[in-house]
This record gives structure tokens, sequence and C-alpha cells, in this order.
């Protein structure tokens, strides 16, 4: 130790004052007192010295890690949710694809009789009155003269339909889509029946469901991690910004749509575009990047085309991947409702079912990919998540799960890449785009993604905002 009278007389002899205080910590620390001697100060005080040391020579400062404290904390998580899957089915037998396709069209019929009041097929005459029936589009073709032909079929037999060419309703004629249950008026007449009038089921307007509490939900899709187009620098950065951003505060729920990893032999050649070629690996690396997402915000994932369950539809939740391990995670089939605080009712369906509409619909054949709004609109109108049979590979259940039984207040999808909010009779449709970017294949058919963007919707107000990553 320098005893005190020494460091005392150094200042002294520079003109300089020293505090008591100061002259203890020299004391302590002799190896400062030539640092304190050229500060240009007349009076040290025992601050000034402090500053002098070395940062590597303070003791360790012990940080304890606070949990960020935010308002989507303070409400208690409440949802319901309903996979429209039936497990228990092994099996498939010829019955069950009668039964299936029975479930359909009653189903779809119960909707349309309140629109219109139907007679059965095998009840039509020629009466030269107009008649409504209800129906499954059995086929539909173009006639030379350029009329319309499509066969309807109920429990009581068959009819063919015309739509002629110069008819008002020949371009809605054009997007009537094989299987989809619809109902049609005209005139019956030599066997056929001249159509002057085609209804969906469509539904009245809905009335606006808001939640009472302040809390947000985020909608995304189409991760596809493991894929060389993956953006894992955009991803973190929504994953950053949810860590530690004022905006992220209430969020308390995260949708995510389908396709959370690329797969593996999902198209020939897929094996060069993969930089994850594990399916399983595919999974725990999106475990591990999900897993940065705080536990008090639920995320609520389904499978899409690319995952491992197989295209099919419905698709049972993702069990059996480790995306189980995430504790927050609640693992749901596609389709499937979700109803949050017994009040707001969300569906989520994937929407592979939405390729073939975009081709057999002509208006939506330039439009659809870049508008994924179109055919949600579209199934929405047909009660049906995938209207026609080839489209998804359903697999035929007892009951046909793909029917919209019930309006959702949210419609969620994904599978087209690109992104879109529409709202039709207070129902809020939205298709959350992708984390991938423009593929080889999506180049080559001309398709232009949306990636990086996430859909935040106030609960509270159903008010909606998108917020594009990759231009943070
Ligand atoms: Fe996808
Ligand atoms: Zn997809």
């Amino acid at each position: 130790m320098v005893p005190r009278k020494e460091i005392v007389s150094k200042f002294f002899s520079k003109g300089k004052f020293i505090t008591p205080d100061a002259i203890e910590y020299l004391e302590k620390e002799p190896s400062l007192i030539e640092l304190a001697l050229s500060l240009e100060k007349t009076v040290i005080k025992v601050e000034d010295i402090k500053k002098l040391k070395k940062p590597e020579e303070e003791k360790p400062i012990l940080i304890i890690k606070k949990e960020r404290e935010v308002p989507a904390k303070e409400y208690e998580e409440e949802i319901e949710v309903e996979n429209l899957c039936d497990f228990s089915m092994k099996e498939r037998k010829a019955k069950d694809f009668n039964s299936y396709f029975i479930s359909r069209l009653q189903n779809i019929q119960e909707m349309l009789m309140k629109r219109i009041n139907p007679i059965s097929i095998s009840n039509l005459r020629e009466n030269g009155e107009i008649q409504s029936i209800i129906g499954i589009v059995y086929e539909k073709r173009i006639s030379p003269a350029g009329n319309i032909i499509f066969t309807l079929e109920d429990f009581s037999g068959f009819v063919k339909c015309i739509v002629n060419k110069e008819s008002e309703i020949f371009k809605h004629a054009q997007d009537i889509l094989e299987d989809e249950v619809i109902g049609v008026k005209g005139i019956y007449k030599n066997n056929f029946l001249f159509v002057n009038e085609i209804i969906h089921p469509d539904f009245p307007a809905k009335e606006k469901v808001y939640l009472d509490i302040p809390i947000d939900a985020i909608f995304i899709s189409d991760l596809h991690i493991g894929s060389i187009d993956f953006l894992d620098d955009i991803f973190l950065k929504f994953l950053d910004w949810l860590k530690t951003s004022k905006e992220a505060e209430k969020v308390k729920f995260i949708f995510i749509c389908g396709d959370i990893v690329d797969g593996v032999g999902i198209y020939p050649g897929q094996e060069k575009d993969l930089r994850i070629k594990d399916i399983y690996k595919q999974y725990d690396k999106a475990r591990d990047l999900l897993a940065e997402i705080p536990d008090y915000i639920k995320l609520v994932i389904a499978p899409g085309n690319h995952d491992i369950v197989g295209i099919p539809e419905p698709q049972p939740p993702l069990k059996d991947t480790s995306l189980s391990e995430l504790p927050n995670a609640i693992l749901v089939s596609n389709p499937c409702y979700v109803k949050l605080y017994n009040k707001l009712k969300i569906l989520m369906y994937h929407g592979y079912s939405y390729d073939g509409i975009i081709q057999s619909i002509p208006s939506l054949r330039k439009v659809g990919y870049q508008n994924p709004s179109l055919p949600m609109l579209e199934v929405l109108k047909r009660r049906h998540l995938s209207p026609r049979m080839d489209d998804t590979m359903i697999i035929p259940h007892t009951q046909d799960y793909l029917v919209i039984k019930e309006v959702p207040d949210i419609f969620h999808s994904g599978h087209l890449h690109t992104t879109s909010v529409m709202n039709y009779k207070h129902v809020t449709l939205i298709n959350s785009g992708t984390f991938q970017a423009q593929t080889e294949y999506q180049k080559m058919l001309g398709h232009i993604p949306h990636p990086g963007i996430i859909t935040l919707m106030n609960l509270q107000t159903r008010k909606v905002k998108l917020i594009n990553f990759c231009k943070i």
C-alpha cells in the first residue's frame, strides 16, 4: 500500500487537490496514481479515478436475464381445436366412397335448401315451368355448337343440363367445377334442363366477431425449412422482431398454415434443391428455429403438401416430428377449425386444391396466383375446400371433412406463396405467403412469390397489417 501522505504530496506538487475517498481508493489501487495525476482537473474525485480503471479489471457483474414483461402474457390463452380428420380409419372400402359422396351431397344440399326450393331430379316434368334441382356435377363439357353441357346427379337420378352460349349466365357456367354441388333453375324439355340460373351455397353476411381483450395473432405459412431457398436470415429477423419489438408485444398466437419443411421426394429432382436432405433433420431445424419464440406465444401448426404426412387430404397433425417437443406448439390437422376465447373461429386450410381451381376457373387463370384470395373466395362460396376430387387426391372418410360446414371469422391458407387479405361478408380471408425465395420451378412457371411477409391481426379490432421483413 502506498502511504497516504505520499499520495497527497504528489498531487499537491502538481497543484491538484484530491478528496479523502479518492486517496483511500488510490491506496488500494496504486497503479492508477500516475494516470490520476495526468487528469486535467484541479479537484480529483473518486468517480474520476474509477473511470480510469480498465473494464477487464472490474469485478464481474452478474447479469440476470429478465424475461420481457409484455401485455400478451397477462392473458391466458383459451383455444379449442377441432381436427377435421378421422384417425381411426385404417382401411378404405368401396362403401366408404359411397358414404363420402352421400355426405358431400347431403351437407351442401342442406345449405342450398336455404336459397332454393328444389325437387328431385326424377320429378322433373316437361311442363314449361321453371323448376329447381340440386346435384353433384358429374361431368362438364362444351358441345360442338359451343354450349356448355353438364350432368347433375342427386339421390334420385341424373339429368343433362344445357347453358346456351348466348345466355347471360354462360360466363358463370364456365366456372362450374366437376364434383361440386350446385343448385340450378331451368325449364325441362326433350330430356334436357335448359338452365337460366346457377346457385352456389355461399352464405349470408356474418356478424363481425371481435375479442374483448387486446391481443394480436400472426398468420404465416410455407416456411419450407430445409430448402436451399429458405430465407433463414429473413426468418431470423422476424424472430428477433417477435422477441424485442414493441409492435410484437401483444402477439399471443402464431398460425402456421403448412409446408413447415420442404420435405423429401415431393417432386422429381428435389434433392438438388435441398440444403437439409433428411426430412427428420428438416423438422429438427424447424423446432430449433421455432423454439426461439417465447413460450407465452402459442404456435398453431398445420401440415401442407410438403410435410411428412403425405399429400392426400385431410392430413393428420405433425405429431411424429420434433415439432411436438415445442412446449407452446399446438399441432393440428389440415384442414381444421380453431376457436379462440369461445368466440372467434379460424378455419385453417393449406390450399393444395387452389392450383387446380386456378386452372379450372377461366377468370382466375391469369390473376389467381398474384391474388390468392380469389381461389379462397371460390372455395368459400362453394362451401367446399376442394370441390374437384382430382385436385387434392381426397381421402374418402365416412364423411366429407373438406365441406365448409361452418363459416369461419378468419379463413387462413397458404400454398400459393403470395400474400393477400380480403374481406367477404365479414370473413377475413388471409393467404400468408412464404419464407422461401423464388424457386427454379416457380421461375420456369413465371410465378413471383411474396416472401418474408407476415400478416399481423389485432383480434380486438380485426385490423390487419402486413409487415415485410425483406424490407426491414
Ligand atoms: Fe408451399
Ligand atoms: Zn404447399
